[in-house]
């Protein structure tokens, strides 16, 4: 990556994304990219959003809180990594998907806090697909009965499924991973009357795959920023 700036990281990543989406015969429409920032500084950012791209990410509450400040309504804000419990009150209404909720626990304290704020918070269900101890999210045969609680919530607006898949030596390996997590969508969706439009899957290493597979949100960090 070294050189390349930013603007030409962005029309690559575009240009990817279509043809990705011409080999699934997918709307590129259908497919929305959010930029993941953790350690880039506002004014990198700032380049992006003079593109015209505005969807941003973040998985540290600490270290997004002042960006959001920094940079205004100039950008639309996804969270996309664990959520503390005891962050939530700071989290709510500031991002307009939240891609990691991970227990029903902290769907309660989602659910009190944005009832406090006033309004209602969108979220995805994080899924551990492969059982990994260093990852967050919930079983695979968990997903079912965890959508039912978190839909039961009335500030919470449940709008799919998010993974990140175990390490691997290559994109095609995470393509089980994909197409396991689009099934269990389905699978969710029809028995809980839910559309669940939403699955957020695919990173640099394999964005392409995951749109093969069906990715509504993919969240893409190194190759528009460059190695952390
Ligand atoms: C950092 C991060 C990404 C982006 O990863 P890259 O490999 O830089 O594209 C995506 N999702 C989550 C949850 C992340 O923490």
């Amino acid at each position: 990556m070294n050189d390349s700036t930013v603007e030409d990281c962005y029309r690559a990543v575009r240009r990817r994304i279509e043809a990705a989406c011409a080999r699934a015969d997918r709307d590129p429409r259908e497919v929305r990219l959010v930029a993941i920032t953790k350690t880039v500084p506002a004014e990198t950012i700032r380049r992006l959003l003079a593109c015209g791209h505005h969807l941003l990410g973040e998985n540290r509450v600490q270290e997004v809180l002042p960006k959001i400040d920094e940079l205004g309504n100039e950008a639309d804000w996804h969270f996309v990594g664990h959520l503390q419990r005891n962050k939530v009150r700071q989290v709510v209404g500031r991002f307009s998907l939240i891609h990691s909720l991970d227990d029903t626990r902290l769907a309660a304290e989602l659910d009190r806090r944005a009832g406090e704020a006033g309004l209602r918070q969108a979220v995805l269900l994080q899924v551990n697909a492969a059982g990994e101890s260093t990852k967050f999210g919930v079983a695979p045969e968990e997903v079912g009965p965890v959508v039912d609680r978190v839909a039961a919530f009335g500030r919470l607006e449940l709008r799919g499924l998010m993974t990140v898949p175990p390490p691997a030596g290559e994109a095609e390996d995470s393509r089980r991973w994909f197409a396991g997590l689009r099934e269990l969508r389905d699978r969710a969706a029809a028995r809980s009357g839910l559309p669940l439009p939403e699955l957020s899957m695919g990173m640099t290493d394999d964005f392409e795959v995951a749109i093969e597979e069906g990715a509504t949100l993919i969240r893409v960090g190194r190759a528009l920023f460059g190695e952390r």
